[in-house]
């Protein structure tokens, strides 16, 4: 295993442990179910899980599920595959915000009954104006003097369903002056209509944010509460609001800086949108850089987790080049995955001198490093495919691949001479006509050096692959930030590449035939391929997608 990198909150929970103040940590990571995780949250559970798996202590799930019009099962559901994938645990149960509405009620009343809570009639236009502005102080509500009375008499007929969606609001009463924003006379609760995933129509009313969190994470006990930067000036509230009713827990919050990945987007909202558009074929489509999308493209979890501890966590600008991640994930797949050969863009050959004295097959090992992935063999005939990028006529300059009268190698096999180009009417190239030197079998030909080594398949054994081949999702790296001539941002969907999937049909080695879903392979000299997890059928049609290539192909 990699060494543990410290950062600003493993010091902070290495004193608060030494200082005697905790005895364990708890963490928590906190997902709204309103879509699927992607990247970024990928990088906030290996901070949360891998924290608590270092210090021996616990992490929860918890679906932070308090806008109901949203949120769904099919979120919930993919969110647990996605932490389970990764490869995490999570402490007992998964936890619901939801679960503790009785609860965050409760709290409500007493912040009430405090005088520290009030009933108020503004519309969320009326809000605007009162809330004043960074550089102005806002105004009070002419609802803030309500008596404690009237108060707790509202807001039981707010939850008994008395009063339209969006009449009243219930509010803390802290400063409406305040230079952050946040404390003007917050919004704790609103009214609304909205059937819950999983209290159905229980409630009417539902908890803001701000309000839900910081009682959530009091509640399950979680003693270090990491989040992003955009929170750091909500945390005066989380501690007001921690500070003003009688709970015994009081979890710190720390943030750190999010994750911007370029080429893609980190915003489930914008994420959303190319699903809904129809841009791409789900929030799993291979080019998502949701976890389900990576998971389909045959990112591994290991090199998902390499990747958020190379990143690193920090207060800092987290721009990261995809470059980064696809490395980290190829250095997984290096040593994990078997090696097999394959041809997307096939060009025959036949073997001329083809006969009895041919060997019919040699064994080869599935990786070179790595004895216990075994052997397969590998069968020659007459025709076999190769590469057309492995042919030229016309030869570039220190060229070692096959060329007319050339001699090239055929990965473990035998050295063969281009004597004739086939070509249509049209010129081009459709088959090549090769000899085989029958004496090179595992060694140097007679006289002469041949350095080219090239992959191929017998088209006889070779079985029809359905190959996805993916690039990335978009021609910008910030497609969601680049303005127009107006000032404004421009819609991120223009910087979509349309060549981010082409579909070809490869021959591949027999090797991968009885191979079930989500099999990963190198294919020699092209990189890394994974059956797709939904559409491989295992002793049946073959589909394979492309992960990444061999060699960065980001930076030139
Ligand atoms: P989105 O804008 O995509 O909806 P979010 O922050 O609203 O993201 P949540 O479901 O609330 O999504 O996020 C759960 C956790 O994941 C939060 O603690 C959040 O800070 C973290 N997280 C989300 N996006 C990132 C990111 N890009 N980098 C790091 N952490 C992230
Ligand atoms: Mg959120
Ligand atoms: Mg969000």
């Amino acid at each position: 295993n990699a060494p543990v990198v410290s950062n600003f909150i493993r010091n902070i929970i290495d004193e608060d442990l030494a200082s005697g103040k905790h005895s364990g940590i708890v963490t928590r990571f906190p997902p709204e179910p309103n879509g699927y995780l992607h990247i970024g949250h990928a990088k906030s559970i290996c901070l949360n899980f891998g924290l608590a798996d270092d210090y021996k202590g616990k992490c929860n799930l918890r679906m932070d599920d308090t806008n109901p019009e949203k949120e769904s099962d099919e979120f919930v559901q993919s969110i647990k595959d996605s932490v389970e994938w990764l490869g995490f645990h999570w402490d007992g149960n998964v936890r619901f915000a939801s679960d503790y509405f009785e609860q965050l009620y409760g709290y409500a009343v007493e912040l009430i009954q405090n005088g520290k809570a009030f009933v108020c009639d503004l519309n969320a236009e009326e809000m605007r104006q009162y809330r004043g502005s960074l550089t102005e102080p806002g105004k009070n509500s002419p609802f803030r003097d309500r008596s404690v009375e009237e108060n707790l008499d509202l807001f039981a007929r707010m939850r008994a369903g008395e009063f339209p969606d969006g009449s009243k609001t219930l509010r803390l009463k802290i400063d409406m002056s305040s230079g952050n924003v946040n404390l003007r006379d917050p919004v704790i609760y609103r009214i609304r209509r909205a059937h819950h995933h999983r209290t159905g129509d229980a409630w009417c009313i539902y908890p803001m944010y701000d309000y839900t969190h910081c009682i959530s994470d009091a509640i399950e006990g979680i003693t270090h509460s990491l989040c992003t930067l955009e929170f750091e000036d909500h945390r005066p509230l989380y501690d007001w609001v921690l500070d003003n009713i009688s709970i015994g827990c009081h979890p710190r919050q720390y943030e750190f800086s999010r994750l911007e990945l370029l080429y893609a987007l980190t915003s489930k909202r914008k994420l959303q949108a190319l699903v809904n558009d129809g841009l791409v074929s789900g929030w799993d489509d291979p080019r998502m850089p949701t976890v389900e999308g990576m998971r389909r493209r045959g990112f591994s979890p290991a090199g998902i987790r390499l990747f958020a501890q190379r990143i690193g966590v920090s207060k800092g600008e987290n721009i990261i080049d995809m470059s980064v991640l696809e490395g980290a994930v190829r250095e997984t797949l290096e040593n994990d995955s078997p090696r097999v050969m394959a041809v997307v863009k096939p060009l025959k050959v036949t073997l001329t001198n083809y006969d009895a004295a041919v060997t019919a097959s040699r064994s080869a090992p599935f990786h070179p490093h790595h004895p216990e992935f075994g052997e397969r063999e590998v069968p020659i005939a007459r025709e076999i495919w190769i590469e057309q990028d492995d042919f030229a006529e016309v030869p570039p300059p220190k060229w070692q691949r096959l060329t007319a009268g050339g001699e090239v190698r055929l990965r473990y096999s035998y050295v063969i001479k281009c004597e004739e180009v086939v070509k249509d009417a049209a010129g081009n190239v459709v088959e090549l006509k090769c000899s085989i030197d029958h004496d090179t079998l595992g060694k140097n030909p007679e006289g002469r050096k041949v350095k080219g080594v090239i992959h191929w398949v017998s088209a006889e054994h070779a079985i029809q692959a359905e190959v996805r081949w993916y690039e990335r999702l978009f021609t910008e790296p910030r497609p969601d930030a680049v303005r127009g001539e107006d000032g404004e941002y421009v819609d991120f969907r223009q910087f979509l590449n349309g060549e981010s999937l082409s579909t070809v049909t490869a021959y591949v080695e027999d090797a991968v035939l009885k191979a079930e879903p989500e099999s990963r392979f190198q294919f020699e000299r092209l990189g890394y391929f994974v059956t797709d997890r939904h559409d491989h059928q295992a002793g049946g049609k073959a589909v394979f997608n492309r992960t990444v290539g061999l060699k960065d192909s980001w930076s030139k």
